[in-house]
């Protein structure tokens, strides 16, 4: 029998994959999760011998597995390809004595490229598999990154159309310019007056309003996610956890069969629940370790088995990790519990009162968190005694990795999951190296990183200031859903 899917809070459909990312959230506002997480079906040494594409498809039939062998085949070549600077897509790097699986490689410059090449490919198959004919409306809100990934791999895919809300103040000047220059015909981008969490709870709503859901489809469309909520943009996420350990093991810093960490750079919970995922179908991992930044609901969490939300939203240097409702944790709690119900109640407890209990064994994940000054100082520690350059969230990372090591005694290898370019955070970047960059403007510093790194800078971003900006709408948050309603009226 094929994998199916259900919903973290206890809707009783059993659904498809295919379905399951058409759909991107349940009715009932819980979460898609596979009934059972699949194990894998080959020779773990096997992927010492895959590239990535071949990888992915090993990993991907499993835990979609309603997609033909053809269906997945295309979805992953077409994600795969030039859009990325490297053939290994996610190469690890060696710097300092530690290991960085560098996700950066794709157009926009941040790991959230590995999903979202893929995702639109996924959900046309899934819509065709299931006899969808509406026009998809992809609804996202970012917290930087996802928002300009998500165009990329949107814009002017037929049959679709984009409309991305990001928090006005929230994100870098670089991620803002990249996102309000999008081209493309069905693209759409609105700045929000508030933080991450009112955009993506603005978002959550809309998805799950049946009054306006029932009115759009009337007009052809159907609503769906390119937010980590959304099961098909996690599932891409789980191979380089494999394809990580593969390069370990060939580059002889593990032996194959050694169990290895990995530190996680983590806001909405959706990269380092694909590394919870990967280790359940079976790969040695050892520790999963949740890095936060000064915004730190997750270590707090771990550490006492109390989130709580009712606290300062503060914006940091890590604009992508400002986030204090973690979504994709619900699915943890959900795995973990094995009970939609005790699920459902702590949801309701965050909703009511702002936060809930539950204690997560640290064999699951371990918290850790590194403040704006130990995050400076990483980055020029690490610059200063190999040449590497670190982005703003991958020194959150190595920071706590280097606090967790401290505490633990660990000696597990470790690899750090690098989700960003320096250069897409430069000014920050070159503060941290030297101070006396403090008043340049932020464009300005991505010339003069590549002057310090030498290392050239990368097509995307290039004279990114010199494009012509497309999308100037700003709203309140109670105007989200009306805007909404007349764009597709259009
Ligand atoms: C999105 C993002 C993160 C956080 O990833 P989650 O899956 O939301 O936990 C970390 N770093 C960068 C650069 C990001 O874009």
């Amino acid at each position: 029998m094929t994998l199916k899917f259900k919903s973290t809070r206890g809707n009783k459909n059993l659904i498809t994959a295919s379905q399951a990312i058409v759909k991107g959230i349940s009715e009932d506002g819980g979460l898609y999760v596979p009934c059972e997480i699949p194990k894998i079906d080959f020779e773990l040494k096997k992927i010492l011998e895959m590239d990535y594409k071949e990888l992915a498809y090993e990993v991907l039939k499993l835990i979609i597995p309603d997609f033909t062998e053809e269906e997945l085949k295309y979805c992953i070549n077409n994600a795969y390809d030039e859009k990325f600077d490297t053939e290994l897509i996610a190469p690890l790097k060696s710097a300092s004595g530690e290991y960085f699986l560098e996700l950066f490689h794709g157009k926009t410059l941040a790991f959230k490229d590995i999903a979202l090449s893929i995702l639109p490919y996924l959900l046309k198959t899934s819509a065709k598999k299931n006899g969808v004919n509406e026009e998809i409306v992809i609804l996202t809100a970012t917290s930087g990154d996802t928002g300009k990934a998500a165009l990329e791999g949107f814009a002017n895919v037929d049959g679709t159309k984009i409309i991305v809300f990001f928090p006005d103040e929230g994100v870098s000047p670089v991620q803002k310019k990249q996102m309000v220059t999008q081209t493309g015909k069905n693209t759409c981008v609105v700045g929000i007056k508030g933080n991450f969490d009112d955009a993506q709870t603005a978002v959550k709503q809309i998805f799950t309003d049946k009054e306006l859901a029932a009115e759009l489809k009337a007009n052809g469309y159907i609503f769906s996610s390119a937010n980590s909520i959304n099961i098909g943009r996690l599932a891409p996420q789980i191979v380089y956890y494999f394809y990580a350990y593969a390069q370990m093991v060939k580059n002889y810093s593990i032996k194959f069969g050694d169990k290895l960490n990995f530190t996680v750079p983590t806001g909405n919970f959706g990269d380092i629940l694909a590394g919870y995922y990967a280790k359940e179908m079976g790969l040695p991992i050892d520790k999963l370790i949740c890095a936060s930044n000064d915004n730190k609901v997750l270590y707090d969490f771990f550490k006492t088995g109390t989130y709580n939300i009712d606290r300062e939203f503060l914006v940091t240097i890590s604009p992508s990790m400002d986030i204090l409702i973690s979504s994709n944790l619900e699915r943890l709690l959900y795995h973990i519990s094995k009970s939609s119900k005790i699920t459902n109640s702590l949801m309701e407890s965050l909703n009511k009162s702002k936060k809930y209990d539950f204690k997560v064994s640290s064999d699951y994940v371990v918290g850790e968190y590194a403040s704006q000054s130990e995050t400076f100082d990483v980055i020029k520690e690490v610059y200063e005694k190999s040449g590497y350059v670190m982005d703003t969230h991958t020194a959150v990372a190595y920071a706590s990795y280097k606090k967790y090591k401290q505490k633990s005694n660990d000696n597990t290898k470790n690899v750090i999951i690098s989700t960003a370019s320096p250069y897409k955070f430069a000014k920050d970047v070159c503060v941290a190296i030297d101070l006396k960059y403090k008043q340049e403007d932020p464009f300005n510093a991505i010339k003069i990183l590549s002057d310090i790194w030498k290392e050239k800078i990368p097509a995307p971003i290039k004279d990114i200031d010199k494009r012509e900006v497309i999308h100037k709408t700003v709203l309140k948050k109670d105007e989200i859903k009306n805007f909404v309603r007349d764009f597709l009226k259009k």
